[in-house]
């Protein structure tokens, strides 16, 4: 019979080590579940400037950051494994989860799967990926060394994001749907010195496409003005052939494979009080994947810690 673990967790993002970190030294029998490398949406984030008690003598990058909150779970003996889980039975005093290497099953189970890039959500955008479009700068700045790059969103990660590729790229440009972006000022205090990226307002990216056929990297698309409905086709340079555009538009939940038994907002944000609690006794959500005003590493390491905490007493009361 499989081993019924005291608690599993599901996902390895700062809300899921951080939970990790407390049910090792509460000694609970633990179990973490990450599909694949440990971070979340942190892993693919250039610059940490705001996790308290970071290290501010050197560049603090997500993948640093993470490394050593892996480091520091391991510390505690949590076990590990790498698997996609399929499908899941929250319901009962023993839960259920199904991946493709294995059934695990544990008496709580913190849910902290995080969220995913947002589409850009224009004509093509489908064929576009990973042919001119991404959605991480860390992966793929390198790919466009000297060329001509574009940035949507206006958020912390747009504006980032883009003077991270700054390094790189000959000229950013962000093209962002209003006139002001909701970056944090600090961020935006940087962005507009930095003479290498430029602004596009209250622009929105309507289609993007190939001059050169199917199988044609990104070199053209149709942007549009929302105020005044103008439309501008932006081609490539002719020498460069290609541009590429990176989407920060926001976050969707990783929530899917929980429908039907968390309950969930109607964007498919898993639903919490205060302690983490869903509608499910012993299941727990964590982090980006739940409803909540601030989306922060802080914010997920502090849920991952509240969930744990809340596992423990829910096993206690159990015997
Ligand atoms: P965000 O804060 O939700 O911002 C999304 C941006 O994309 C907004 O500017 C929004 O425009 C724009 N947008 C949304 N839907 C769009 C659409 N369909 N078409 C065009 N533009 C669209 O998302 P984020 O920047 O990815 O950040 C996610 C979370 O992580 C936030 O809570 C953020 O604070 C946090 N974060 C923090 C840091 C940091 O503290 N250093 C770094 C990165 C991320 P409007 O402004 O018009 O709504």
């Amino acid at each position: 019979m499989e081993k019924i673990y005291d608690l599993i967790i599901l996902g390895a993002g700062p809300a899921g080590l951080s939970a990790g970190l407390y049910a090792g030294r509460a000694r609970l029998s633990t179990l973490i579940i990450e599909k694949g490398q440990d971070g979340g949406q942190i892993a693919i984030t250039n610059e940490i400037e705001n996790y308290p008690g970071q290290r501010v003598d050197v560049e603090e990058s997500g993948p640093s950051l993470i490394a050593r909150m892996t480091e520091q779970v391991k510390k505690f003996g949590a076990d590990r494994v790498s698997d996609v889980i399929k499908s899941v039975e929250l319901n009962g005093d023993v839960k259920t989860l199904v991946g493709n290497k294995g059934t695990y099953q544990a008496k709580t189970v913190i849910l902290a799967t995080g969220a995913f890039p947002r589409p850009i959500g224009c004509e093509n955008e489908g064929r576009f990926v990973g042919k001119g479009i991404s959605f991480c700068a860390t992966c793929d700045a390198n790919f466009f060394e000297d060329f001509e790059v574009f940035v949507v969103g206006g958020g912390d990660s747009a504006v980032e994001e883009a003077m991270y590729l700054t390094k790189f790229a000959r000229k950013v440009t962000i093209i962002h749907r209003r006139d002001e972006l909701r970056a944090a000022k600090s961020i935006q205090e940087k962005a507009f010195k930095n003479e290498k990226l430029h602004f596009m307002w209250d622009t929105v990216v309507e289609s993007v496409g190939s001059t050169d056929g199917d199988d044609g990297m990104l070199n053209t698309m149709v942007v549009k003005n929302v105020k005044t409905g103008e439309t501008t086709t932006i081609n490539a340079d002719e020498e460069d052939g290609l541009f590429g555009l990176f989407g920060f538009i926001g976050l969707l939940p990783k929530s899917d494979l929980f429908k039907g038994q968390v309950e969930m907002d109607d964007r498919g944000y898993i639903i919490t009080d205060q302690d983490m609690h869903t509608n499910i006794p012993g299941v727990y959500a964590a982090g980006d994947v739940r409803v909540k005003s601030f989306r922060q590493v802080v914010t997920a390491a502090a849920d991952g810690a509240i969930a744990e905490k809340q596992a423990e007493h829910y096993i206690a009361n159990l015997k």
